[in-house]
């Protein structure tokens, strides 16, 4: 993959007709180059539609990623909430290996008040075993662990790092707004650079040749991520985090989880052009 590509959290505002294949035809048309399917409010697509937009994203030369439903809780005390937790994943994986994309963000747990290293163990055991079910069905889909606006919500940045790096299948999912709601700080240059260099201390230099990232500007407060707001709305520092991308030679997909979309997300690609890299 050469260099980032950028795009939106389904589909675009502006698309015509409200449906995928449509969303991808826009994103071709604005001159964005991916679209991650948001089936956060649960997976209904059929595998025969999964074929055709396979089909229509292989034409366009669009990339596709997909975000797996909120309803998601590894850390449930309930087995049988665990287990629908772990299916929506998997039914996740299997429409997004059938749409040709290659990842699968999601929101793994809430802590519940149990001590984070309790919490990462029972997030690792369950993880593990829905890798083991996606291995059997040799499906090759990433899980993408997301990094949490939320002090509540399990994924700080050591805790994707650390997933990442223990379970094969497993890659972070770096959302940066988030990180600097769930801080109150990360949002400069050196802290954004920080966040590169860890990926690196980490994982290595795959990490960052196959990143997966989430952008948009945010409202936040003590409890951290409160919503999202359009970028200029918003004290995001995109450009230093994009001047910072650049530097480190980031590669993969940057997914705009602004409420205008397709406007941040041009603002992005159009910012991340104009820049020169220091390196
Ligand atoms: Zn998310």
């Amino acid at each position: 993959m050469s260099g980032l590509l950028f795009g939106t959290a389904g589909t675009p505002c502006s698309t015509p007709q409200n449906s995928t294949i449509s969303g991808i035809e826009r994103i071709a048309e604005l001159g964005l180059d991916c679209m991650e399917l948001e089936f956060v409010q649960g997976v209904r697509m059929g595998e025969q539609t999964a074929g055709q937009v396979a089909e229509v994203a292989a034409r366009e030369g669009i990339r596709l990623s997909a975000h797996a439903p909120y309803y998601i809780n590894l850390n449930a005390r309930e087995p049988e909430k665990v287990t629908a937790s772990q299916g929506r994943i998997l039914q996740t994986a299997r429409i997004a290996s059938l749409c040709g994309a290659r990842s699968v963000a999601f929101h793994a747990a809430f802590y519940l008040g149990d001590p984070p290293e309790k919490s990462y163990d029972t997030v690792k055991k369950y993880l593990a075993e829905t890798l083991g079910q996606l291995k059997q069905e040799d499906n090759q889909v990433l899980l993408r662990p997301e990094v949490m606006g939320k002090p509540t919500q399990f994924g700080t940045l050591e805790e994707i790092f650390r997933l990442s790096k223990e379970l094969k299948g497993v890659a972070p999912c770096i959302d940066f707004s988030h990180w600097h709601a769930r801080t109150g700080t990360a949002n400069s240059y050196p802290e954004f650079a920080s966040v590169l260099q860890q990926a690196d201390d980490w994982l290595g230099r795959a990490a960052l040749d196959n990143m997966h990232i989430h952008v948009s500007g945010i409202h936040y407060g003590a409890k951290g991520e409160r919503n999202h707001l359009n970028l200029k709305e918003s004290d995001f520092n995109y450009t230093e985090l994009l001047q910072a991308l650049k530097d480190y030679q980031a590669k993969g997909l940057v997914i705009c989880e602004s409420p205008n979309l397709e406007e941040d997300a041009l603002l992005l690609k159009e910012t991340y052009e104009s820049l020169r890299g220091s390196i």
